[in-house]
């Protein structure tokens, strides 16, 4: 065994013949020109290529491929900050994940995204977090009028949704338990308990509300196609948070049936309450929240009064 350094990188290295003198065949395609690096187009990443693949306009991947031919054909798509590639829990994911849960939607054919909601300021908010910690892109949201749903009352329903693709989120989502068909068939989800109350606000703010009447929240519900979905969030509320009486209604109409998971008692709703807005900091929907401001104001109080630990 002969030791020597790589001629490419300097790698120190123990070659059995002597006289080879690269760590791997990549350093000796580079020495001898057959690899070079190039910057994707569109992200300007570097990419390695073979000197025989490159084209005139190169991209690190199919989707900035798809992006820059999308503006060409003269879509607005801003690259601001580079695309997060490695996603990793954290409160603002993990709230991601709990609106996907319950107002989006995986599409089939391509790691795309969609979130859908009635509010235009809160899907704005959404939009903010998605653009600043995954996309790294700005991108327009679309406005859709009339839906089958309001016709009969003779009202315009209006509703917003943002379309996004990030193949690195859409695979942390698959591997939370999200799947492209969730609605019906969406059970338990792997959430870090670090991160469930996050999580939670997101399906609340998602497919959630509180009953006011006379200032007091009367109830939270949460609404699911799903009944295993909604049985596991109560189980795990139970077991984590010490919540007492979470239990089950069904409904019907001409859009399908839903369950609910109902907390009406005044420790359950008061701790729910607490735990989701476990810091004025969080990300929310703002409207929501202030249904609930009254409580968040006076909690400490509230808690000593209906002895919630
Ligand atoms: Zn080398
Ligand atoms: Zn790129």
């Amino acid at each position: 065994m002969a030791e020597t350094t790589c001629k490419w990188c300097g790698k120190f290295m123990k070659v059995k013949k002597s006289g080879y003198v690269y760590c791997s065949k990549r350093c000796e395609s580079f020495d001898n020109g057959t690899r070079k690096i190039v910057y994707c187009d569109w992200c300007q990443k570097p990419i390695e290529k073979n000197t025989a693949n490159i084209n005139k306009t190169n991209f690190c991947s199919r989707h900035h491929l798809g992006f820059a031919n999308a503006v060409r054909n003269g879509a607005y798509i801003e690259q601001f900050q580079h695309e997060t590639e490695h996603i990793d829990w954290t409160e603002d994911i993990a709230y991601l994940v709990g609106l996907i849960a319950t107002d989006g939607t995986l599409r089939k054919n391509r790691k795309q995204i969609k979130i859908t909601s009635s509010d235009e300021e809160f899907l704005k908010t959404v939009i903010e977090v998605i653009q600043n910690k995954i996309t790294g892109r700005k991108q327009h949201y679309q406005k859709y009028l009339s839906d089958k749903r309001n016709i009969n009352l003779g009202q315009e329903y209006v509703h917003y949704e943002y379309a996004f693709t990030s193949p690195y989120f859409y695979d942390f989502c698959q591997n939370a338990g999200l799947t492209p068909d969730k609605t019906n068939t969406i059970s338990m989800l792997n959430v870090p308990q670090k991160y469930f109350l996050d999580f939670l606000r997101g399906v609340i703010d998602g497919d959630g509300n509180f009953n006011v009447i006379k200032n007091e929240v009367t109830r939270i519900r949460i609404y699911g196609g799903s009944k295993l979905f909604l049985e596991w969030i109560n189980n795990f509320l139970k077991e984590f948070y010490n919540i007492k009486k979470g239990w089950f209604t069904h409904s019907e109409n001409d859009f399908g049936s839903k369950y609910h998971l109902v907390f009406s008692t005044y420790h359950d709703v008061l701790k729910i309450v607490d735990l989701m807005y476990h810091s004025d900091k969080v990300v929310c929907y703002q409207k929501k929240k202030e249904r609930v401001q009254d409580y968040l104001d006076n909690m400490t109080e509230l808690k000593m009064k209906y002895n919630v630990d």
